[in-house]
C-alpha cells in the first residue's frame, strides 16, 4: 500500500493508495476529506513527485 499526504495545507490526510495497480502510478489522485486534487508519480511503491492542482 501507498501512502501520501494531501498537499492542502489545512487538510495534510493520509491517502491511501490501497490497489496495486498504484504501485506504479502516474496520474490524478483525489483527496476524499477536502476533495483535492493532485498529480503524483509512484514508482515501485515510493512516492517520486506530488503536484497540487489550484482550485478545488
Ligand atoms: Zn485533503
Amino acid at each position: 500500500m501507498v501512502h501520501i499526504f494531501c498537499l492542502d495545507e489545512n487538510c495534510r490526510r493520509v491517502i491511501h493508495l490501497g490497489n496495486h495497480k498504484h504501485w506504479n502510478f502516474k496520474g490524478k489522485v483525489k483527496c476524499l476529506k477536502c476533495g483535492a486534487e493532485m498529480e503524483v508519480e509512484i514508482k515501485n511503491g515510493e512516492l517520486r513527485s506530488s503536484r497540487g492542482f489550484k482550485g478545488k
